[in-house]
């Protein structure tokens, strides 16, 4: 994603069966390859986990105001 991944859209890397599809190999983002995950990042199941991830998206949006004329 030459871009960005924005927020709430899955990556593309990502298979259907929740697996990366460059995991190990040099393509992947250092971001990804340097990410240690946490018993608060994962939770217990999915569910918990996506709370998280939803929980860091929403803090970290842009702030679209900044700089713009009203
Ligand atoms: S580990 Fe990184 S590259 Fe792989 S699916 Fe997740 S976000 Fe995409």
């Amino acid at each position: 994603m030459p871009h960005g991944k924005p927020a709430g859209i899955p990556c593309v890397q990502l298979l259907p069966d929740m697996r990366c599809a460059i995991f190990g190999q040099p393509e992947r983002p250092a971001v990804c390859s340097s990410l240690r995950p946490t018993n608060e990042m994962c939770g217990v199941n999915r569910d918990e986990a996506m709370t998280y991830l939803t929980a860091l998206e929403n803090r970290t949006q842009p702030d679209w105001t900044v700089g713009r004329d009203r």
